[in-house]
């Protein structure tokens, strides 16, 4: 074994034991949802399950051949080939799906004896969550659960923090930001990549789950704060379950059409935006629903409209009439300017339903449309951090500082060898204190910050 893959395996053995030592002092973390012996576990170990599958074929000449042994086995990398007999066609995975447990204490139990990478849970409820196979699972219901991850708002801050690797061998060029098409060394085009999480990430992540909690689930949907709950997703995002009955016998295609509107797609403009007299209108804002949003994001939309690239015919005189089209949309009522000259009633229902998309809320759509996701269990460690996936309130959420309060391992202080010349590991903030950026070098770190590195896969334990 390599020193590096000894450095693997003992950080994964010692990330391992502190997530052990954590449940075993903090089991009442462990949030248990409700009817949990319906709930399909999903659990993420940190070593490998690899099994080297034994097939029969036959070569060019017509002889009978094997390959694979059919053995199996636990690996904490990643094996590309079989131990026991070389071949290259082994199947790996961290995941064991189809966990049940009929109480709380069997999943703390578990929780705590396995410590694992991560746990997930089914935001469904089944007859038999354990059978190996959905049709034979008898779904019978599902929570309507949103994603709001950093990942999928495309922010500018991922040029400054995530990295990317040529995987060519030969070349491994690196850079920052995200990978090119091709590489431009070698022109290959497959590349592994280091994704970061910082402040702006997550606060602009916030913002979105704020919007999606008032403005869409409360203020348009009805629901009772107190049936929602919302969760810290350990990472880069946040985890919104409305746990009202109501919801639960949604099919995928009632929870696409929640997903439609929430996102403002396919909204029918022309009987929101009309002609009155000789004036375009929109609605006044005290219309309930995406009539009463159309003003205020039209004007979103307008303010932004110099970086609006966009075709249509009416981005030119849009961008030469920007001033007045404000004036217009910012008075009580609310007008359509007519200073705009060259922009018609058709133009600006068309701008009407581009604005309501950028408006829209910014959900991980699969999340919410599939009804057999499974989702991280509140109070769990998420191994992609160390932090803790905390439950939250609506007003918990404003205040709620991830670097600060999902910090859960901070006893003493680690030694850890940073892996990577560059670009370097970010400079990152723990608590009040600021770290970074860190190249190939061995550092002594609180163990929050340790844990946090070792997590993310940048440093091993030295
Ligand atoms: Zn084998
Ligand atoms: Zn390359
Ligand atoms: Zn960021």
């Amino acid at each position: 074994m390599s020193n590096q893959n000894q450095g693997f395996t003992s950080t994964v053995l010692k990330l391992r034991f502190m997530f052990h030592e954590f449940y075993k002092s903090n089991p009442d973390s462990i949030d248990i949802p409700n009817k949990v012996h319906t709930r399909e576990f999903g659990i993420q170990s940190w070593d490998y399950h690899w099994y080297c599958p034994k097939r029969r074929g036959r070569d060019e000449s017509g002889r009978n051949t094997t390959t694979g042994c059919g053995q199996s086995g636990k690996s904490f990398s990643n094996l590309k080939e079989c131990p026991k007999c070389g071949s290259g066609d082994i199947q790996t995975t961290t995941w064991r799906r189809h966990v049940g447990y009929l109480n709380r204490d069997e999943l703390i139990k578990d929780i705590v004896s396995i410590a694992p990478h991560s746990v997930y849970h089914s935001a469904a409820f089944y007859k038999i969550p354990v059978a190996r196979h959905m049709d034979e699972k008898e779904w019978s219901g599902a929570e309507l659960v949103f994603d709001i991850d950093a990942d999928h708002l495309d922010l500018p801050c991922a040029k400054d923090h995530d990295a990317w690797r040529c995987n060519a061998e030969g070349c491994h060029k690196t850079g920052a930001g995200t990978h090119p098409e091709n590489c431009p060394d070698c022109g290959g085009a497959s590349f592994s990549t280091r994704k970061w999480v910082c402040g702006k990430c997550l606060a602009e992540a916030k913002k979105h789950t704020v919007k999606l909690f008032d403005e869409f689930i409360v203020n348009d949907f009805g629901f009772d704060p107190e049936s929602i709950q919302l969760n810290y997703s350990g990472h880069r995002g946040y985890h919104v379950r409305i746990r009202d009955p109501r919801v639960y016998s949604l099919d995928s295609s009632g929870r696409i059409q929640v997903v439609h509107y929430i996102m403002g797609l396919g909204l029918n403009t022309e009987k929101v935006i009309v002609t009155q007299g000789n004036v375009n209108r929109v609605p006044d804002r005290v219309f309930p629903g995406w009539a009463g949003k159309m003003a205020d994001a039209i004007i979103e939309f307008v303010r932004n409209i110099d970086s609006y690239n966009g075709p249509e015919r009416w981005v030119k005189p849009l961008k030469k009439g920007k001033i007045a089209a404000l004036d217009g949309l910012l008075r009580k009522p609310p007008i359509l300017s007519k200073e705009a000259k060259d922009i018609g009633i058709k133009s600006w229902q068309e701008i009407a339903e581009k604005a309501a998309e950028f408006y829209g809320g910014e959900i991980d759509r699969p999340v919410t449309h599939d009804i057999h996701r499974v989702i991280r269990l509140i109070g769990s460690l998420n191994g992609k951090t160390g932090f803790l996936v905390n439950p939250l309130t609506r007003d918990a959420l404003d205040d709620f500082d991830p670097f600060q309060d999902a910090i859960a391992l901070n006893d003493g202080q680690m030694k850890v060898k940073f892996l990577y010349k560059s670009p370097g590991v970010p400079r990152f903030r723990i608590g009040d204190e600021t770290y970074g950026p860190y190249y190939d070098e061995s550092v002594e770190l609180p163990t929050a910050a340790a844990a946090f590195v070792l997590c993310k896969g940048v440093a091993i334990i030295e």
